[in-house]
């Protein structure tokens, strides 16, 4: 998990791959952008280094800061599930089941190393703006991307009450 102290409004030198989709609570977590409505998310990058700290979490009360916040964190690899090994599979399965949402690169500032980016390229990054680490009532291609095996798209007649209460975690 190694970086270097702080270097402009850019912040610290990362020199791990980071998670463009992390927990606040990660070590070296720094705020990536700020989600826009729950129903239309867009997120708006910042463009200056911002630390997590307790009163920043405190701010988004009731919500939880991954509903409303964006968080970039080093990649935890081998004790996060969805990496295998080698690579991120949840960004895999972003860039397979979701549309590109932009065609130019969002302004980002951890794009020289985002684990996301490095994998995927800028399919990845065109579809990063409408991720939700924390979604309480996910679409189904939202929750395909989410947890990847054993679910399966549901027909237009199908119920969807018993996925009401599901949230994914990306
Ligand atoms: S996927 Fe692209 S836009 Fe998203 S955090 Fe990584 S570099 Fe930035």
């Amino acid at each position: 998990m190694s970086s270097t102290q702080s270097v402009g409004s850019a912040g610290p030198r990362e020199t791990h791959l980071m998670c463009p989709s992390a927990q606040p609570e990660m070590e070296g977590s720094r705020v990536l952008g700020v989600v826009g409505a729950p129903d239309a998310p867009q997120l708006a990058y910042l463009n200056q280094y911002l630390p997590v700290t307790e009163e920043l979490i405190a701010m988004t009360q009731p919500a939880k800061a991954t509903q409303v916040m964006r968080f970039a964190a080093p990649c935890q690899e081998k004790a996060c599930c969805h990496f295998d090994g080698a690579n991120c599979n949840l960004v895999t399965r972003i860039v397979q089941i979701l549309p590109a949402v932009t065609e130019a690169l969002p302004p980002c500032l951890i794009r020289p190393t985002c684990r996301w980016y490095q994998q995927e390229g800028r399919h990845a990054c065109q579809r990063c703006p409408q991720i939700v680490t924390q979604v309480d009532d996910p679409d189904d291609r939202m929750r395909m991307a989410a947890e990847g095996d054993g679910l399966r798209m549901r027909g237009p007649r199908e119920q969807v009450a018993s996925t009401r209460d599901v949230s994914a975690s990306l």
